[in-house]
């Protein structure tokens, strides 16, 4: 964050004519698809910081403009609504494209398949032809979904995946494994820079309360005094890497050369069980909640553990933020949302 001040002052420093700027060379003009999102905000506030100018494109599905409040004083964001299966509208000559556009909980991403499959498929390719014209680099957000339910663990980038083509998380494991493969084939044939993540489990402040991701549920139904709904015996893990040290990983992973190319895992990988997460949750809040058995959803991963030894080697990135820290982060900023939205209905 100390590097992202400095290259705030030094990207538009003021100089006595106050119509006359000094623009950092090093300046970059940058296109976040889904910048509206979770993830995208905080890449956006982190580049901004870095001096960059940021264009989010975001169809508003899963995200709102309200996440780039804080940014838009900075006056190097634009937002521009704009759905990419549809292609992209004119704007400037991006350097570099983070594609980040796509619902990526299973309760969005279910809700109409088909929209998942056409923002992974024609989506992907519309961002990439902007790319092509603009000889922009591109970064692409895949995910641990890749791997399915994985029958190796913890999960390396050579392994292939365990996907049932037909299942309900079909539209986003197969879209996004589809979107690898079109990204891979057409940065090749075009001579494109491509740096791909696989992203694991990632929380933080700004995911919506309702989008039905097992943080965003325990954390809104604990503060609310509402049932704790386990999924099957919640004996099945996931490994919560916090937003922070996501967004480095996509900064070191875009600057780094080519043998960074070919996906990457970023992700913490502290595993715990899903029960284990309510208790931590229940104990951190002070709930007087108790927890629900629900149906485990069909196709629900059974373990999903990052492994981060070539982030690790390549990137000099391990995670830095443990969980009950993060977890801190996320759950007063599920306070005041719970606290704004009551005052709005009561309004
Ligand atoms: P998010 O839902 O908060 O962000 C996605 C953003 O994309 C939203 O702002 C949404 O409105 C926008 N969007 C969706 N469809 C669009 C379209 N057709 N055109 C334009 N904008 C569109 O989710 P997130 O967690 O920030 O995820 C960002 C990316 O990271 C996604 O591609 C997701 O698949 C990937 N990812 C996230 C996680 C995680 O744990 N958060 C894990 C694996 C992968
Ligand atoms: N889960 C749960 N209760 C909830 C929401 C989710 O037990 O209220 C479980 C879900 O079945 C899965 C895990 O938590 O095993 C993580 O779910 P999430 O939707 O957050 O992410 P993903 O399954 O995509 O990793």
């Amino acid at each position: 964050a100390a590097g992202g001040r400095d290259g705030v002052q030094t990207a538009t420093r003021k100089i006595s004519a106050p119509h006359l700027q000094i623009v950092d060379p090093q300046a970059k003009t940058i296109l976040i698809t889904g910048g509206a999102g979770f993830l995208g905000s905080h890449l956006a506030e982190r580049l901004i910081g870095e001096g960059h100018q940021v264009y989010c494109l975001d169809n508003l599905h899963t995200g709102r403009w309200d996440n780039l409040d804080a940014l838009v004083a900075s006056n190097r964001i634009k937002r521009v609504e704009h759905d990419i299966v549809q292609p992209l509208p004119r704007m400037e000559r991006f350097d570099e494209i983070y594609n980040l556009a796509c619902p990526a909980s299973p309760v969005h991403y279910q809700a109409d398949p088909v929209a998942t499959l056409r923002i992974c498929s024609a989506g992907v390719y519309n961002v990439l032809q902007r790319a092509a014209q603009d000889g922009a680099a591109v970064f692409h957000t895949s995910t641990s979904e890749v791997y399915g339910d994985p029958e190796v663990h913890p999960q390396h980038e050579g392994y292939h995946g365990n996907v049932n083509p037909v299942g309900a998380r079909s539209c986003y494991d197969e879209g996004k494994r589809f979107a690898e493969t079109l990204m891979t084939d057409f940065c090749q044939t075009n001579g494109l820079r491509l740096r791909m993540v696989r992203i694991f489990n990632t929380y933080g402040p700004r995911m919506l309360p309702d989008d039905g991701r097992v943080v965003s549920n325990f954390i809104t139904q604990a503060l609310q005094g509402e049932p704790i709904t386990i999924y099957g015996s919640g004996s099945q893990t996931r490994s919560f890497c916090y937003v922070d040290d996501m967004v480095e990983g996509f900064i070191r992973l875009m600057a780094a050369a080519e043998d960074a190319e070919g996906p990457m895992n970023i992700g913490n990988p502290a595993e715990i069980t899903v029960a284990e997460l309510a208790s931590i949750i229940i104990a951190m809040t002070g709930s007087q909640s108790r927890v629900v058995e629900r149906p485990l959803p069909s196709d629900d991963p059974k373990r999903r553990k990052p492994d981060i030894a070539r982030a690790q080697a390549i990137l000099g990135w391990v995670p830095a933020v443990e969980l009950v820290q993060g977890l801190q982060a996320t759950i007063a900023y599920f306070k005041d949302e719970l606290g704004a939205s009551r005052l709005a209905l009561a309004g």
